[in-house]
């Protein structure tokens, strides 16, 4: 084992002062287990950390790196901007710019507001679209995240979708009673929760790729149902593509499966690495926020120029160099080589689940007809203690899956073929050491 030392001390320390010692809950490796790595520098598809030890990152700060850290055209815009001031509080050109690109290259996003988090997006989006409506519940989907909101921190009871209890302490009952939460993948429980609720349901939010619970791929038809049942009903739709906006496509999942959301936010790729989040969506629906509508939004950072300026010159060389294609090949790619050094060193199942630049390994066997998880209670048995010895030997043998069973692994445009020929021979012999 390598040694982490200095991590641990840093460890023990922050413990003390910060609640886990991070400042969000899965960096503090609680689903896996050990130290984490306290990280001192990153670069290129790499990360470094204080113990000397270099990692090959899969995390890429949860989805944000897609061109990996350091890229020189969006430290360069960061520095350019920093020397210009570094928050203004007022009006000022970046966000204008950044917005037009947006507006003008994804046709849904008429309008758009940024704030500072993919949590303060959805927030944002979903006051929007019950101030557009009038009305006041929403119904998400069991396995789908959207932060850290009150509203949605809940997930379905048992069965069939009805009233959710909070999934955190100090969200109230109340609030949680007016979010319905629905089974992913089926499309007759969004039927029967519209025929019960339909006039009270201002929207309906989905990860139109949901890669917060595994990756759990859905089917264009399903997608387009539930936005056809929700639209006949009077609802609106929010997408939410804070993590496949501008990495799916450059308009997203939204783009890649063909459907227009009312409202849709994004995150992470939006801001380069600084933190960026942003709802848009129909004008019509935008309008209804201040100081042109009675939907209160504001933020102190929002629109920060330095973030601004990061987001600006990674949507710009993402517009330049539409690297989209590639990242997929080279995600496709991986996940065949990842399969065969399963089968070469382990009788255990292993499968890939893929899209665009996200990938999710999976561990144990797949139950489905089609061999695909769709929904949270499809993931295998054992694929979470499984995760555990999987993820612990590929950190020691230098590298940084995300640390959980349910995280997806990110792809960026700085991983190179030979990195990734090293992680599939670095798997296949970890995956020998793992009792099958
Ligand atoms: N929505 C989705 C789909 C996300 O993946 C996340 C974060 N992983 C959020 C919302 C919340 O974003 P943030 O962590 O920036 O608040």
């Amino acid at each position: 084992m390598k040694s982490l030392d200095r991590s641990a001390q840093l460890f023990a320390r922050a413990q003390k002062v910060t609640p886990g010692g991070v400042h969000s809950p899965v960096r503090a490796f609680k689903g896996v287990g050990g130290v984490p790595p306290f990280i001192e520098s990153a670069q290129g598809a790499y990360l470094q950390d204080v113990d000397g030890q270099r990692y090959l990152d899969f995390c890429m700060s949860w989805g944000p790196m897609i061109f990996g850290h350091q890229d020189p055209d969006v430290a360069v815009a960061a520095t350019d901007a920093i020397a210009r001031g570094c928050s203004f509080g007022a009006a000022e050109s970046g966000s204008l710019e950044l917005a037009e690109l947006i507006v003008s290259h994804i046709p849904w996003a008429e309008k758009v507001r940024f704030v500072n988090s993919g949590t303060e997006a959805v927030m944002s989006a979903i006051r929007v679209a019950r101030g557009a409506t009038g009305r006041s519940k929403l119904l998400k989907f069991d396995g789908c995240y959207h932060g850290h909101a009150d509203a949605m921190l809940v997930r379905a009871g048992s069965g069939l979708a009805d009233m959710a209890t909070p999934d955190s302490a100090g969200v109230p009952a109340g609030t949680a009673a007016d979010t319905l939460v629905a089974p992913l993948n089926d499309l007759a429980a969004v039927e029967q929760i519209f025929a019960d609720y339909g006039a009270e349901i201002a929207a309906v939010i989905i990860e139109p790729v949901p890669a917060n619970n595994g990756l759990l791929l859905q089917q264009q038809n399903y997608l387009q149902g539930v936005v056809d049942i929700a639209r006949a009903a009077g609802a609106l739709v929010i997408f939410d593509e804070v993590i496949s906006g501008f990495r799916l496509a450059f308009g997203g999942a939204a783009e890649r499966f063909g459907i227009a959301p009312d409202l849709v936010t994004y995150g992470k790729v939006i801001g380069g690495g600084f933190p960026v989040g942003a709802y848009a969506g129909r004008a019509d629906l935008l309008d209804h926020v201040a100081p042109v509508g009675d939907v209160y939004q504001a933020g102190t950072l929002s629109a920060n120029p330095v973030a601004m300026s990061a987001g600006l010159a990674t949507l710009k060389k993402l517009l330049a160099q539409s690297p989209y294609a590639a990242l997929e090949e080279k995600t496709r790619a991986l996940a065949a080589n990842i399969i065969t050094a399963g089968k070469q060193h382990s009788t255990l199942p292993v499968s890939v689940q893929t899209i665009g630049s996200l990938f999710w390994i999976v561990l144990g066997e797949v139950l489905t007809d089609d061999g695909q998880v769709r929904t949270p209670t499809q993931i295998p048995a054992l694929h979470k203690d499984l995760f555990v010895p999987l993820f612990h030997g590929l950190l020691d043998r230098g590298f940084y899956l995300s640390p959980s069973a349910f995280e997806v692994g990110f792809l960026s445009a700085a991983h190179s073929p030979d990195q990734l020929s090293g992680f599939v021979q670095a798997f296949g012999e970890t995956l020998s050491e793992v009792p099958a």
